[in-house]
Formats: structure tokens, C-alpha cells, sequence
């Protein structure tokens, strides 16, 4: 059974997913971790809980969904894993973002391991399938859980709302269609936990998400 730790992370308040399981190995999605409270936060809590942390996820490249893997590295020796296409991001080898008023810093980490469409992620007893779900980004990736019905779409589905697509290689069309073809075939239980916000479910965002 999947346990599930969200902590919301960084001044745009980003959704970092700890997900570990009866084995005590676990899996971080997204870590947005910028200050140094929010580091040991984070760490003390795979500490208290005994935890083995064996892959860094991300769902795509965004600054605040990246914020952390600097800190996952050095700490845990893990390179994040994720979707080769948003490599070619502007500006993610320098580690510096202006984000309206604010600048955020951030060590650079890449893959050695990336992530394709269907492909799975195992830890302890449970898996993770990966969904190329483009459109906000163009490698944007969500991770399912069948087992324990529950998706992390990152910033392409959120409760009652979809990603932006002005930003870097964006595109509406492309991330509806990755809504309707990818994330809406998966059962309507199935819990849904966005990259901001609040969770909701597959069938709750069919029957009322009017961006799709
Ligand atoms: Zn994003």
C-alpha cells in the first residue's frame, strides 16, 4: 500500500510527492525544496521514518519542480530521472530564474537515466507507469499507480484547471489531447495529485473540468 507525504514547497507552492510503502523504500516526485527548512523538512522525514529513497522523479523541468534535486544529490547521491525532452529548456543549465520579483538559485542536476512513455519505475512492492503527457511542457511526464489508483500529473492536470502552455515549447492543443487521450482513460477513482493545489479525481475532472 502506497504512502503517500505531500509537502508544498517554494514561494510558487509546489507540490513535492514522497511516496514510500510498506518495504520502506520510497520515491520523490518533484522536489521543489528551496530553503534550508524546507531541505530538512524534508530530510528529517525520511530519517524519522527509516526510509530508503531510490529515485528522483520529475515530472518536467520547471524551475519550482527542480529546486531540490541539487539537494537530493548531494545528500542521497540520486540524479533525477525524467523526460529527455525538456532538456532543451532555455536557461536550466544556469540554475538562475527571475520569477517576477524574485530570483531563485539552484544547483543543476541532469539525468543519466531518462524517462520514456509506458515506461515503469518500481520501488519496494509498488510501480509506477509513466505517461508522456505533453502540452504544458513537451516532455511532461504522469506518473500512475494502478495498483493504488492515484496519477501525479504534475503541472499538466490540476483540480478544475490545466497547465499553462504560453511558456517554453507549450501547446493547448497538444496538452488537451494528452488530457483526453492519456490521463481520462484511466479509471474515474482514480485520485489525481496536481503539481499545485489540491488533489482531486479522474472522474470528478471529466464531468467538470471545463479547460478539456
Ligand atoms: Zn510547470
Amino acid at each position: 500500500m502506497l504512502q503517500i507525504k505531500v509537502f508544498v514547497f517554494n514561494p510558487v507552492r509546489e507540490n513535492t510527492y514522497l511516496l514510500y510503502d510498506e518495504t520502506k523504500e520510497a520515491v520523490i516526485i518533484d522536489c521543489g525544496a528551496d530553503s534550508h527548512d524546507e531541505k530538512k523538512q524534508l530530510s528529517d522525514f525520511i530519517r524519522e521514518k527509516g526510509l530508503a529513497l531510490t529515485h528522483v522523479l520529475n515530472t518536467h523541468l520547471h524551475f519550482d519542480h527542480i529546486l531540490g534535486n541539487g539537494f537530493l544529490y548531494e545528500t542521497y547521491g540520486l540524479k533525477p530521472e525524467y523526460n529527455r525532452a525538456d532538456e532543451a529548456m532555455p536557461g536550466l543549465k544556469e540554475g538562475v530564474v527571475k520569477f517576477g520579483r524574485t530570483i531563485f538559485k539552484y544547483e543543476p542536476v541532469f539525468a543519466e537515466r531518462y524517462i520514456d512513455d509506458k515506461e515503469t519505475v518500481a520501488f519496494g512492492a509498488s510501480r509506477l507507469e509513466a505517461l508522456l503527457t505533453p502540452g504544458h511542457s513537451p516532455g511532461s511526464l504522469s506518473f500512475y499507480s494502478e495498483k493504488d489508483a492515484c496519477v501525479f500529473t504534475g503541472d499538466a492536470l490540476f483540480r478544475s484547471s490545466i497547465g499553462r502552455t504560453d511558456l517554453w515549447e507549450g501547446n493547448h492543443e497538444t496538452l488537451v489531447q494528452s488530457i483526453k487521450t492519456k490521463l481520462f482513460n484511466l479509471p474515474d477513482n482514480t485520485i489525481v495529485y496536481p503539481g499545485h493545489a489540491e488533489p482531486s479525481t479522474i472522474g470528478a475532472e471529466k464531468q467538470y473540468n471545463h479547460y478539456v
